[in-house]
């Protein structure tokens, strides 16, 4: 990864007195090392790839501080790294992107939760959901309660969230249960400041070695039939000694307010929101003052039956501010109300929507609904509806500002992006066989999912294309096609897919897109990424070659019918999915797609070119174009293609009606359409040019030559 975190590096040094500024999501790394942390794991995504990614480079750093850093090859791996805390008295923190991530770790997470730790355990996870989300929209909650770990949900703001990872290690080893700590992605990214603490290097760890491993104790084991032993200390000791802490210990805030008729029950995750919603109403300010009682659950599982009783005493109504389904925290509310026989009115789901993000103005509407049937004397005088009624005309304003709807722009590849030479080559292929089933996967390659190239007929996790299309197989004609990242190759797919579909003597067609990283989660490295000697020596070359290889791993579990192909060799590509679609040959057939992430590529050349410049070397740039004077109009590239850098224009000759491509300054001069006009033998109007900088004698000899012979011709 070519991205810098040494500023952020530097305020995980802060220490005490020092006052540390910065986002959510930097705030907990930092609060990890200030809990005296041993190690740390994780697998990227968003809103959490930060932690680990910090952490990575600031190896050398934790190292002094004898805290184990280690990016796993799935949230799988990470989850059981928490293994270490059942028998040892160290501190472990781990992260990953939820749902998705945690579906991943679940093995994990139950076979940690049921025998339980010692050490502390935190799990960070970016509960990705809402607005914006790039996941399936599941809760965390459900996992939380079925393997009985607890589930933190701070109050966006830094000195919360800082005050709750120190409190989750302390609630851990208080109650011998994991504990995981769901940051939403305004929580991650809010900004703010706290007062540092000095770090803490760990009493177990890197720096300070246990002679003797842990004694054999067979109830520590997730295993039969100490397994019921753990399943009943889970809803007893473990569970009492939570609630004992999360009460003692005020890890729920209470906020009083004036009208003490009614309260707002709230996961700490939403407090910002509803804050900003009670301030639209007239019931808040700025600074958090509420007219409104409000108990703002920083720990949503378990509840504290005696805090959730104490706060609805003496009000006629309790208003449950829960997002997404179902209702978990609602029900367990209502369970307890009701054994206590509390007259308590409890209201949520019924006036709010089940599904979906709970904004500002989704819970305005929700609590002037509430306080119209329980507080109407507040109720009927407030502004929900005129602030309903703004938000409204705000569009409409937007909508009449625009005039006339915007045009589609879906989400795309990078400009120059590798990947996209693969799927016009599939398009090239598909014109002659006609169209094929395709699993698609998790990764930058999902672009192909929408316009120009449409491909897709099914997604079903990270690395689990092919496993995906094993049936289908069985009952199609033509050979079903799978397309992975290496990061989804290397996080599930070798396994899931490729050794289940040789054990089964499966047919189909696999094509692995080696771009070097995982590049959707931020270009993080794989095993089989390019090592940075490599990478310096080849700098203007796409460098995807690691050690270990793709290749090498597919010939080691059997694969025979393998082929490694530059995706950019766009007519080479179309011939190799071809034959891999009608060759004689049965059995999985593997194309690996080669060329290194652009991104990657540019934030690695960019310095280098920019340093050769200022230094007055020869630098040359590649650019491509399109001569308007040959260009049909028909924009069978850009269909072709789908680069942003290839557009249309109006025609500056006004005998040609419809516009013609054009090319924007942003072409980084991958030399796709080219290729493609090539391949698909389109029109010839497609021109490549040198752009020398700090040109040599011989550059200017030959371009005074082309000058001179220019003009003689025109002439
Ligand atoms: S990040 Fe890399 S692989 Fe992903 S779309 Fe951009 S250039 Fe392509
Ligand atoms: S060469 Fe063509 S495909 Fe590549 S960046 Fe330039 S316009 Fe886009």
């Amino acid at each position: 990864m070519e991205v810098s975190f040494a500023r952020e590096i530097e305020k995980l040094k802060l220490g005490a007195g020092e006052t540390f500024h910065g986002e959510g999501i930097l705030a907990v790394t930092k609060a990890l090392l200030q809990s005296g942390v041993s190690y740390v794991g994780g697998y990227q995504g968003a809103p959490v790839s930060h932690l680990i990614d910090v952490m990575v480079q600031a190896a050398p750093d934790m190292a002094k501080l004898g805290v184990h850093v280690e990016p796993c090859t799935n949230e799988a791996s990470a989850a059981a790294m928490l293994g270490a805390s059942i028998m040892y008295p160290v501190r472990g923190a781990v992260t990953w992107k939820s749902i998705v991530g945690t579906n991943v770790a679940a093995d994990a997470l139950s076979n940690l939760a049921s025998p339980g730790v010692m050490g502390g355990a935190l799990i960070i996870v970016g509960e990705d959901y809402g607005e914006g989300s790039s996941v399936i929209q599941e809760r965390t909650h459900a996992y939380a309660m079925k393997s009985t770990l607890w589930l933190m949900d701070p109050r966006p703001n830094l000195p919360s969230i800082v005050t709750c990872v120190e409190r989750a290690f302390e609630l851990s080893e208080a109650s011998n249960t994991p504990v995981i700590m769901e940051l939403r992605i305004r929580a991650c990214h809010v900004q703010g400041a706290f007062e540092a603490k000095d770090n803490i290097a760990p009493a177990i760890s890197g720096r300070r070695l246990l002679a003797e491993p842990a004694p054999h104790q067979y109830e520590q084991l997730a295993h039969p039939p100490v397994t019921f032993g753990h399943e009943r200390k889970k809803s007893s000791e473990r569970m009492t000694a939570a609630r004992a802490f999360i009460r003692e210990h005020r890890l729920n805030e209470v906020f009083d307010g004036a009208q003490g008729d009614v309260g707002i029950v709230v996961q700490g995750g939403l407090y910002n929101a509803l804050i900003r919603a009670l301030a639209e109403l007239g019931l808040a300010d700025a600074e958090g003052n509420c007219d409104l009682p409000i108990m703002a659950l920083n720990v949503v599982y378990p509840l504290v039956p005696e805090e959730i009783l104490g706060f609805a005493e003496g009000k006629r109504a309790v208003l449950v501010l829960e997002e997404g389904q179902p209702e978990y925290i609602e029900n367990e509310i209502g369970t307890i109300l009701r054994r206590a026989k509390s007259p308590v009115v409890l209201a949520g789901k019924d006036i709010l929507p089940m599904a979906g993000e709970y904004t500002s103005e989704v819970m305005a509407k929700g609590v002037g609904t509430f306080l119209r049937d329980h507080l109407p004397g507040i109720g009927n005088q407030l502004g929900d509806t005129a602030y309903a009624e703004e938000s409204e005309a705000l569009r409409a304003e937007a909508q009449r500002l625009l005039a006339a709807p915007v045009p589609p722009r879906p989400p795309s590849f990078c400009t120059g992006c590798p990947e996209r030479p693969f799927f016009a080559a599939l398009k090239l292929t598909q014109q002659e066989i006609g169209p094929v089933h395709y699993s698609a996967d998790i990764g930058c390659h999902a672009f192909a999912t929408f316009a120009p190239f449409n491909f897709g007929n099914s997604i079903l996790g990270y690395g689990m294309s092919l496993a995906s299309n094993a049936s289908v197989a069985s009952f199609q004609q033509k050979r079903p096609l799978a397309v992975m990242g290496d990061g989804g190759f290397w996080h599930n797919g070798l396994l899931s897919g490729v050794t289940s579909r040789l054990l089964n003597g499966g047919d189909g067609v696999l094509v692995i897109m080696k771009n070097g990283y995982t590049s959707a989660t931020g270009t993080q490295e794989v095993i089989s990424s390019p090592d940075p000697a490599l990478k310096l020596a080849a700098a203007e070359k796409s460098a995807t070659h690691g050690e270990t290889t793709i290749e090498d791993a597919l010939k080691g579990v059997g694969v025979k019918w393998l082929r490694t192909v530059h995706t950019y060799k766009v007519s080479q590509m179309r011939d190799t999915l071809r034959e891999a679609f009608s060759t004689k040959f049965s059995g999985l057939k593997v194309i690996v797609a080669e060329g290194e992430c652009q991104l990657e590529r540019q934030r690695r050349v960019k310095p280098i070119r920019a340093k050769a410049l200022a230094e007055g070397e020869r630098v040359v740039r590649t650019r491509f174009g399109v001569d308007e004077d040959t260009c049909t109009g028909d924009h069978s590239c850009i269909r072709l293609s789908g680069c942003p850098t290839l557009t249309v224009k109006t025609a500056t000759d006004p005998l040609k009606t419809d516009p013609v491509a054009h090319v924007t300054n942003g072409c980084v001069g991958c030399g796709l359409c080219g290729e493609v006009a090539h391949a698909a033998t389109l029109c010839p109007s497609f021109w490549r040019a040198e752009v020398i900088s700090n040109p040599g004698w011989w550059d200017r000899t030959r371009s005074r030559l082309r000058r001179i012979f220019t003009l003689g011709a025109v002439a």
